[in-house]
C-alpha cells in the first residue's frame, strides 16, 4: 500500500506536471512576476468558473476577508456576527478592523452557523453575517439571506474551503458558493481543494461599485498612479502563484468529484456503526447522485461519540494514519477572541464537537486499498 498522506500534493502534481513546469518557465522568462498577463487571465477564468462577475485576486484568504469588510465600509463598533466553529482567520480580521465579533453556536450535523442563533444575537448595532462554508459544504444560504434581507445586513462567505460547491436554492436556483452573498473570500492556501504553490486568495463579487472599491483597496488604495484615495494594503497574487492556479482550475470539478468519491466509500464503511457520526450532506440539489456538487469534502469529518476521540487519534498515528482535529478550540475560548459577553451555554454544540471531530485523510489521489485500511482501522478501534 502506498504511504497515506492526509493532503497529496505531490501525487497532484504528476498529473499536471508538464502544463505546470510550462507555466513557471514561461514566467520567468517573461519576468512579469506581479499583476502579469497570468494574473488577468486566471481572474476572467474563475469569474467564468463561478459565474460572479469580478474576482479581485489578493495575496491569501485572510486578507481576502479583511479586505471584503474594509470594502464594505465597516466602522468600528459594527457588530459582525460568525460560527464560534472555524478556523481563526474568520474572527480574526474582525478584530483587526476593530470591529466587534459576535461568535454563535453551529449546526451538530453540518457543522455550520446556526440559523437561529444568529437570530438571536442580531442587535441595532448588526451590520454583516460572514458565514463560513465550513469542510466544503454551504451553509443554509436561503435563510441566511433572507435573514439579512430583513435586517438589512451584509453578507460575506468565507469560502476558503469550499470552491467548487454549488448551492441549490429553495426555488431551483443554482448557483457556486462564494458568489451568493454580498461579497465571497476564498483562499488557494496549497491544501485547499484549488491550492497554489505558495500563498493566494480571490474576493468575488456581483457589486460593480463594490469591485472597484475593492481593487483600489488591494492596490494601497490607489485607482490612479500615486493618487491614494482611501486606506488599502498591498496585497496581490503573483504570477507564478496564477499560473499554477490556471493549469489546476480546469480541474476543479474532476479533483471536487475525486474528494466525493473518496468520501462516498468512507461513508459507506462507516454507515451503521455505532459511536460513528457520518458528515451529512444537505443535499439540497435533491439528486443525490454522483452529480450531486453540494459537498467537495474539503475535509471528511467524523464525530466519535463514546469518549474514544483522542484515543483513536493516538492509534491512527500508530498505525502511520494521519488525521486532524478541525477544531480543539472554540474561538469564544481562545484567549484572543474570549469576552465577558459569552455565556458557555450558548455553545453547547461547538463545545461538544471539539471533543468529537476527527478529520480523516481526504485528497485527491486517495485509492481504495487505503481507504478500507484507514475505515477499518477506525472502527476496529472505535468499537473494540
Ligand atoms: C484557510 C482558511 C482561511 C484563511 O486562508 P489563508 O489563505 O490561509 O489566509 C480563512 N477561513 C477559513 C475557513 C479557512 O479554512
Amino acid at each position: 500500500m502506498r504511504k497515506i498522506q492526509m493532503v497529496d500534493l505531490g501525487g497532484q502534481y504528476e498529473g499536471i506536471k508538464d502544463q505546470i513546469n510550462s507555466a513557471l518557465v514561461n514566467i520567468m522568462e517573461t519576468s512579469a512576476f506581479i499583476n502579469g498577463p497570468e494574473v488577468h487571465a486566471f481572474q476572467k477564468e474563475l469569474e467564468d468558473y463561478l459565474g460572479v462577475k469580478h474576482v479581485i485576486p489578493c495575496a491569501n484568504g485572510t486578507d481576502a476577508l479583511q479586505i471584503a469588510m474594509m470594502g464594505l465600509g465597516l466602522k468600528p463598533g459594527d457588530e459582525v456576527i460568525t460560527a464560534d466553529f472555524t478556523f481563526a482567520a474568520t474572527v480574526e480580521v474582525i478584530a483587526l478592523l476593530q470591529l466587534t465579533p459576535v461568535l454563535v453556536d453551529v449546526d451538530p450535523e453540518t457543522f455550520n452557523i446556526d440559523l437561529a442563533a444568529v437570530e438571536r444575537s442580531i442587535t441595532p448595532k448588526t451590520k454583516a453575517i460572514v458565514p463560513v462554508h465550513l469542510f466544503g459544504q454551504c451553509a443554509d444560504m436561503d435563510a441566511i439571506l433572507a435573514l439579512a434581507e430583513k435586517h438589512d445586513l451584509y453578507v460575506i462567505e468565507d469560502n476558503a474551503q469550499a470552491i467548487g460547491a454549488s448551492y441549490t436554492f429553495k426555488n431551483g436556483d443554482k448557483q457556486k458558493s462564494g458568489a451568493m452573498g454580498h461579497v465571497g473570500a476564498t483562499s488557494f492556501f496549497p491544501s485547499k481543494n484549488l491550492g497554489c504553490y505558495g500563498d493566494g486568495g480571490a474576493i468575488f463579487t456581483n457589486d460593480d461599485t463594490l469591485a472597484h472599491r475593492l481593487r483600489g483597496i488591494v492596490n494601497h488604495g490607489m485607482y490612479e498612479r500615486y493618487h491614494h484615495d482611501v486606506v488599502g494594503v498591498n496585497s496581490r497574487l503573483d504570477s507564478i502563484q496564477a499560473a499554477v492556479l490556471r493549469a489546476k482550475l480546469p480541474k476543479l470539478d474532476e479533483y471536487c468529484n475525486r474528494r466525493r468519491e473518496a468520501a462516498d466509500k468512507y461513508s459507506a464503511a462507516f454507515y451503521g456503526q455505532e459511536n460513528i457520526v457520518l458528515p451529512r450532506t444537505n443535499h439540497t440539489c435533491k439528486d443525490g447522485n454522483d452529480t450531486c456538487d453540494c459537498h467537495v469534502f474539503h475535509q471528511y469529518t467524523l464525530r466519535i461519540t463514546n469518549g474514544k476521540r483522542d484515543a483513536l487519534v493516538t492509534h491512527l498515528g500508530e498505525k502511520n494514519i494521519p488525521c486532524g482535529v478541525y477544531y480543539p478550540i472554540p474561538l469564544h475560548r481562545q484567549k484572543a477572541y474570549a469576552d465577558t459577553r459569552y455565556d458557555e451555554k450558548d455553545f453547547a454544540v461547538t463545545n461538544q464537537l471539539v471533543e468529537e471531530v476527527i478529520s480523516l485523510p481526504m485528497h485527491t489521489e486517495l485509492d481504495d486499498e487505503q481507504i478500507a485500511f484507514i475505515s477499518s482501522t477506525v472502527i476496529g478501534f472505535v468499537n473494540a
